[in-house]
């Protein structure tokens, strides 16, 4: 008989890194829900105001794109890519009327800045 492992050997330790981001992840994994909604409901609820989202390298996107993209996103967010679609949250566009989406570069509505056809 040749040589044998007796027993598998367990190395303790590993998997441990990375466990005091557990915050991080949770607010990434929120972060991602928001989103979700967002590129879903597109106006926030209550109050119907137009909803963006804010990526991480300070462009902003609108929800039809944060639908197409939704894969992206999340994987981007949740995995702290830095290819672009790492969003840092969602916001309300209040009345800023010269926000564009930097995917499709369509303008992203605001809540009071210009007044909405009927
Ligand atoms: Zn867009």
């Amino acid at each position: 008989m040749g040589y044998s492992i007796e027993g598998v050997r367990t190395i303790r330790g590993q998997g441990t890194t990375g466990v005091t981001k557990g915050d991080e992840m949770t607010e990434q994994g929120n972060i991602i829900v928001q989103v979700k909604r967002a590129a879903k409901e597109k106006y926030a609820w209550p109050g119907g105001y137009p909803l963006f989202i804010v990526l991480a390298n300070g462009a902003a996107l609108c929800t039809e794109c944060a639908k197409k993209e939704i894969g992206l996103i999340a994987a981007a967010t949740s995995q702290g890519y830095q290819d672009g679609w790492k969003v840092s949250g969602v916001d309300v566009n209040w009345e800023d009327t010269s926000l564009y989406c930097d995917h499709c570069s369509e303008p992203i509505e605001s809540a009071y800045g210009e007044e909405q056809e009927a």
